[in-house]
């Protein structure tokens, strides 16, 4: 429960505020309980003034990007779920093939942005929900790219409201890791050096790969994409799938019968519906293929 008077005071800021905000209006898989308040923030000051009252009031909080690589408890989250919105948007063609973009503008926004300047290293990216922000908090990656490839540096605030910048090299990315990963810092944008191309070599390579994701994965339905990492020698797809477990529900939450990396959320599923069918899939993978399935999607909120 979040004091009347904490709210007062960041309703001051440049943010827009709701109380009890349903999760599930804000994340792919359509699942989580409320929120105690979701702030979108639209500037640099105001969130630095948000998070110093954060911890001068006690009161926790969460960076939520496009809510396309969580799972969200039934039971909601905890204090404030912040949204980066307004000048966390802007895109900017910074130096001559340097595209710096705000963390709360959607990757295919940037994608498309450098699609247009025939700027090229982005194509794998198209397709890829989420913001920009969350690209580079999972470093996201498919088809052979990762954003980790095109990232020259980040500006982060730190949790004293400090701002700061890393360099590519710094930010230790690795497979669906950087070095925001379980630390307070938030992305505010990053700058990214893109190849110059040829617009119709660039447009087609990114349809190309928009086709093989809507052949191959379950894009119309409710999910949070991959569910787990790629295990070592193998993936996590391929493995599932010889467990026989292709289609296979638990409660509301299914193992896609297109992609069975993939859990759907087609009947009303609840949270606790999708733990239950990653339990189980981890259990008949350790059993019958003895290998330990590791999440890739981050379960948020109270337990
Ligand atoms: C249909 C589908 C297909 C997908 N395909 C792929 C794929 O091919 N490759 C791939 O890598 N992923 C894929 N994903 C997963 C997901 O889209 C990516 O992980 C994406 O980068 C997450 O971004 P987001 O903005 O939605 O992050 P969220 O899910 O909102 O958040 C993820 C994490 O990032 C943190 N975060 C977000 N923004 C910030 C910020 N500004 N500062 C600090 N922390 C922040 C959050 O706190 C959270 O811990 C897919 C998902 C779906 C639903």
């Amino acid at each position: 429960m979040i004091e009347k008077a904490f709210i007062e005071l960041i309703s001051k800021e440049n943010a827009d505020i709701r109380l009890d905000e349903e999760m599930k209006s804000h994340t792919s898989f359509r699942i989580g309980g409320k929120a105690d308040c979701l702030c979108s923030v639209k500037d640099v000051d105001s969130l630095r003034n948000i998070i110093l009252l954060c911890r001068e009031h006690g009161v926790p909080y969460f960076i939520l990007g496009m809510g396309s690589n969580i799972l969200v408890s039934d039971k909601g989250i905890e204090g404030l779920v912040i949204k980066l919105e307004g000048e966390f948007n802007e895109i900017t063609l910074a130096e001559d093939n340097i595209v710096r973009c705000g963390a709360g503008s959607t990757l295919a926004r940037l994608c498309t942005f450098a699609r247009n300047m025939s700027l090229g290293g982005l194509e794998f990216a198209w397709g890829i929900p989420g913001s920009v922000g969350g690209a580079i908090y999972m470093n996201a990656g498919a088809y052979g790219g990762e954003i980790k490839d095109t990232v020259i540096s980040v500006d982060y605030m730190d949790k004293d409201g400090n701002i700061r910048r890393c360099s590519g090299e710094e930010l230790d990315f690795s497979y669906r890791h950087s070095a925001f990963t379980d630390t307070e810092n938030i992305i505010i944008r990053g700058s990214f050096r893109l190849e110059p191309g040829s617009h119709d070599a660039i447009v087609e390579r990114m349809q190309y790969l928009m086709d093989q994701r809507k052949t191959k994965q379950p894009i119309n339905h409710p999910s949070a994409g991959s569910v787990f990492k790629r295990p070592e020698n193998g993936y996590a797809a391929a493995l599932i799938e010889e467990c026989g477990l292709k289609g296979y529900e638990y409660g509301g939450a299914q193992v896609s019968p297109k992609h069975a990396g993939f859990i759907v959320n087609d009947k009303g599923a609840s949270a606790a519906d999708v733990l239950g069918l990653i339990d189980h899939i981890k259990k008949e993978v350790r059993e019958k293929k003895n290998v330990e399935l590791c999440c890739e999607v981050r379960f948020i909120g109270r337990v």
